[in-house]
């Protein structure tokens, strides 16, 4: 279960374990599991995918998975027939317990049970602008695993979990997001702390990878259409990669081609959308519709990065307002009887344009990512303990100094 060797998307030449990076190139890593035919294990949640997730063990507690369902509401209101969502949040009448409420959920666990596996005794740093270091902080109470976590103070009071809180070290940084990237770049080459790898880390990939599993396994067959809101992209990569497993596999209707890729940004923080459209960046704007879809550095265009996987999909990339993400959360909101977060209402914006458009037809497969949702329903089950800053700085220096005394 879960074997693997890491091979260079570019010249496929095998790397040692747990490597982020190529000799030669710029090249993302890839796992080649040793099972090419995915057999659903009776574990729970993601952990039944674990022929196809770089670990030999699982976290038990960490039970949730994507959620595929047909939707019927949103469905008629677009005129689309075989519209299927993947539901990653909190909504527990459908069988969705992410305990953060987005499917960063499926990214912590395989990452936090690969670090435990490889058992240097490091500190997993993970820099954050919200629902990544929520998701993490989650998993490592679960297993009392060392966190750093390096978050903007705008972005506190988003940090809470369910559970009571581990061990970990929550640094507040007066400035942004790139900042907080740039201070845990500082910190985690030094010795006793580890770097999470943000798209070079493949357990982070594989585990948004389930996504495109769950859907697959569900349909028998593999979707024609993908709409997700993205940021990085890395999803998009990770969704790309999945259906490439799927078609070696054979089972789920390889003739087909691999399912289309519609990735969504924000305009005007949409730096994918703009590189890709050949078009001149607007100027960042400092106040954005839900900041996690923000990225200044996204994984473009090293080999088997989102170019690569717009590429080998014939995708597609959409610049969505404000305003427009506005109305189609109101309208998934009120159409599919639950609440979503900010960043999926850009997919499903999205997925409207390409309907006008004309760029998918009524009767084809789409699976629509709703990446977040179902806070309001969790906020109603459980009481949730905020984490609170051990210290805010506004430099490197100071952060190492206060790790340092600590
Ligand atoms: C992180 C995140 C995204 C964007 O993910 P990518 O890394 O760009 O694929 C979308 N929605 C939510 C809710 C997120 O937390």
């Amino acid at each position: 279960m879960g074997e693997y060797r890491l091979r260079c998307v570019s010249d496929g030449s095998v790397q040692p374990p747990y490597s982020l990076s190529c000799p030669r190139d710029s090249s993302l890593l890839r796992a080649e599991y040793k099972s090419r035919q995915l057999e659903i294990k009776e574990l729970p949640g993601i952990w039944r995918f674990m022929d196809w997730l770089p670990v030999k063990g699982i976290i038990e507690e960490a039970t949730c998975r994507p959620v595929t369902y047909r939707s019927r509401g949103l469905a008629k209101e677009l005129g689309l027939e075989n519209l299927y969502i993947s539901f990653n949040g909190y909504w527990p009448e459908k069988g969705a317990g992410m305990p953060t409420c987005s499917f960063k959920d499926l990214e912590a666990p395989p990452t936090m049970q690969m670090l435990l596996e490889r058992d240097d005794g490091s500190s997993l740093v993970v820099a954050s602008a919200g629902n990544t270091a929520r998701a993490f902080a989650h998993i490592a109470s679960l297993t009392g695993q060392k966190l750093l976590l390096f978050v903007p103070e705008k972005a506190l009071e988003r940090m809470w979990t369910i559970v009571p809180p581990g061990r970990i070290t929550l640094i507040a940084v007066k400035g942004d997001y790139l900042d907080a990237i740039q201070m845990a770049e500082r910190v985690q080459s030094r010795e006793g702390y580890t770097p999470e790898g943000g798209a070079r880390n493949i357990a982070r990939r594989d585990g948004m990878g389930t996504v495109m599993l769950d859907a697959a396994i569900t349909l028998g067959r593999t979707p024609d259409h993908y709409f997700q809101a993205v940021g990085s992209g890395t999803g998009g990569i990770s969704a790309w990669e999945a259906s490439l497993r799927l078609r070696d596999d054979g089972r789920f209707r390889p003739e087909l081609p691999l399912p289309r890729l519609h990735l969504a940004q924000n305009i005007p923080n949409a730096p994918i959308y703009y590189a890709w459209k050949g078009l001149e960046p607007e100027p960042y704007q400092e106040e954005m519709f839900d900041d996690v879809l923000f990225n200044r550095k996204p994984p473009l265009d090293m080999p088997g990065g989102v170019r690569d996987a717009l590429k080998a999909t014939n995708g597609m990339v959409y610049g969505i307002t404000d305003r427009e993400a506005n109305r189609a959360r109101d309208l998934f909101e009120q159409s599919e009887e639950i609440d979503i977060l900010n960043a999926p209402a850009v997919a499903v914006a999205a997925l409207q344009k390409s309907i006008e458009e004309k760029s998918i037809s009524s009767e084809e497969i789409v699976l629509l990512n709703i990446t977040g949702g179902g806070m309001l329903r969790l906020k109603e089950d459980h009481p949730r303990h905020m984490l609170q800053p051990d210290v805010a700085v506004s430099s490197w220096e100071d952060a190492i100094a206060f790790l340092e005394e600590g």
